[in-house]
């Protein structure tokens, strides 16, 4: 079996397509270095940003053909517009992946099958597995480096330009919500051919550097740590490079014990957990232990397709209310947003909690609602703390909806 650090060793790394060398950033407030400011016309973060003022509606309908629907669908509020969510895992699932690497394996068959040219996704920079660096793929092969999660910002888009200056028309992306955003809303006056866009979800990134504080709470030897995932069943599961794995109770975590901006403004305040502006969203909420896609329009059900028999599917489960819970996430954040500590729960009953948590509390489709509100609350507070100013353009409509049940609404804001 392949272990994981030999998979993915500098030399293994170092045999992949052209290494590009990126420009600079441009400082800006809000960024999470999505690549847009380190191309030739870094002023387009003007009309590109998540962070300054999107325009959901208006993108999902150039990409969908309409923009979310409530009345077509009610859980398209919280996930965006979509033709389908189902649950989903590989039969043969790809060793190193996150999950069963249903992403990678898009991206791959779109190159296997001659309809796109190139993928740009992420792989691990050589010198630290964590970080995640944009990389250029045209072999089907090689796409397997690009496996599993990376904590951090990779400015992915960076990469469409030499793409492009390389005759490249017909283009697949593989990235999280605030780069594809920026992807969407200058995708018209990139030329191409053709565009596909495999999505993930995302939240609670930051950066490399604090991801690594984490590591070093978690483990005693958070060096030899060789992935992590926030499980569906409230669960984080911790895999070692000897092969032993490790499981904390997301109530166990030590998150007080992180440092006050461990988590940068913009991932506090991001406003699409799903990838909504993506072809098909591959993440993992809704799964109940399994994969979860979300299939948006045509495209989405045409990259699907390319599985063929590989890929099974079965239908979303959904239990519990996630109203209690949600609630009671909300008053941790009011008072965390106002500078007090986290309520610490007695040690005697962590445990109890704990045990209770994967059995009462939401489950399937449910637990996906109850992430999402939760983010939306998160969301509104932290911003209204942090940068005021930028309530009234930032937050989009859907956000509002999602939070109006817990009080949150619009009226303060719309002055500033
Ligand atoms: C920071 C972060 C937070 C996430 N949070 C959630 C969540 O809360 N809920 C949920 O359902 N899913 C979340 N995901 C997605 C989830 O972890 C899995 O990546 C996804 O389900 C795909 O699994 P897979 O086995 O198909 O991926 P694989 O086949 O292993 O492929 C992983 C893909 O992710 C891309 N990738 C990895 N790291 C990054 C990164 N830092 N930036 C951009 N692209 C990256 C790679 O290019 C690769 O193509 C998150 C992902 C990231 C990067
Ligand atoms: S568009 Fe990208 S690079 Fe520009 S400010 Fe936004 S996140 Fe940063
Ligand atoms: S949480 Fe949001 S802002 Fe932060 S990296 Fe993920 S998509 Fe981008």
């Amino acid at each position: 079996m392949t272990n994981f650090s030999d998979m993915y060793s500098p030399d293994m790394l170092k045999n992949l397509d052209t290494p590009h060398k990126l420009n600079e950033p441009v400082p800006r407030s809000l960024c999470t270095d999505c690549g847009i400011s380190r191309t030739k016309n870094p002023s387009r973060c003007g009309t590109a940003c998540q962070f300054i003022k999107p325009d959901y509606p208006k993108l999902e309908t150039q990409i969908h053909g309409r923009e979310r629907n409530e009345s077509i669908n009610p859980d398209e509020l919280h996930f965006g517009a979509f033709k389908r969510i189902v649950r989903a895992k590989l039969k043969t699932p790809s060793e190193g992946a996150q999950w069963t690497g249903i992403t990678t394996q898009l991206a791959e068959q779109l190159l296997r099958n001659g309809l796109v040219d190139a993928v740009i996704a992420v792989k691990p920079d050589a010198s630290d597995r964590w970080k995640p660096e944009p990389v250029l793929i045209t072999k089907p092969d090689d796409m397997k480096q690009c496996r599993g999660m990376r904590m951090g910002y990779a400015p992915t888009l960076a990469l469409l330009e030499p793409a492009i200056e390389q005759g490249y028309k017909r283009i697949a992306v593989v990235g999280i919500p605030c780069q594809i955003y920026a992807l969407r809303a200058l995708e018209k006056e990139l030329g191409l051919e053709k565009l596909y866009v495999i999505g993930t979800p995302c939240s609670d990134n930051t950066t490399t550097e604090n991801f690594h504080t984490f590591l070093n709470l978690l483990s005693d030897k958070p060096e030899t740590v060789s992935y992590l995932e926030f499980r569906a069943d409230y669960q984080v599961e911790l895999r070692f490079d000897d092969g032993s794995r490790k499981e904390i109770p997301f109530l166990k975590l030590p998150i007080s014990k992180l440092p006050g901006d461990f988590f940068p403004t913009t991932c506090q305040t991001c406003v699409d957990y799903t990838n909504a502006l993506s072809d098909i969203t591959v993440g993992y909420m809704g799964g109940e232990g399994e994969q979860w896609l979300i299939v948006r329009n045509d495209r989405g059900e045409e990259i699907l397709s390319l599985l063929g028999d590989d890929i099974l599917l079965s239908q979303t489960g959904s239990k519990g209310n996630r109203k209690s819970h949600v609630e009671g996430f909300m008053k941790n954040v009011e008072r965390s947003a106002n500078g007090l500590p986290l309520r610490a729960m007695p040690d005697f009953v962590r445990p109890i909690v704990a045990w209770l948590m994967p059995k009462i509390g939401p489950r399937g489709m449910e637990f996906a609602r109850t992430r999402l509100e939760m983010k939306a609350i998160e969301t509104i507070l932290h911003l209204r703390r942090k940068a005021p100013s930028k309530m009234k353009n930032m937050v989009p409509e859907h956000v509002w909806k999602l939070a109006k049940p817990y009080g949150l609404e619009r009226e303060k804001d719309t002055e500033a």
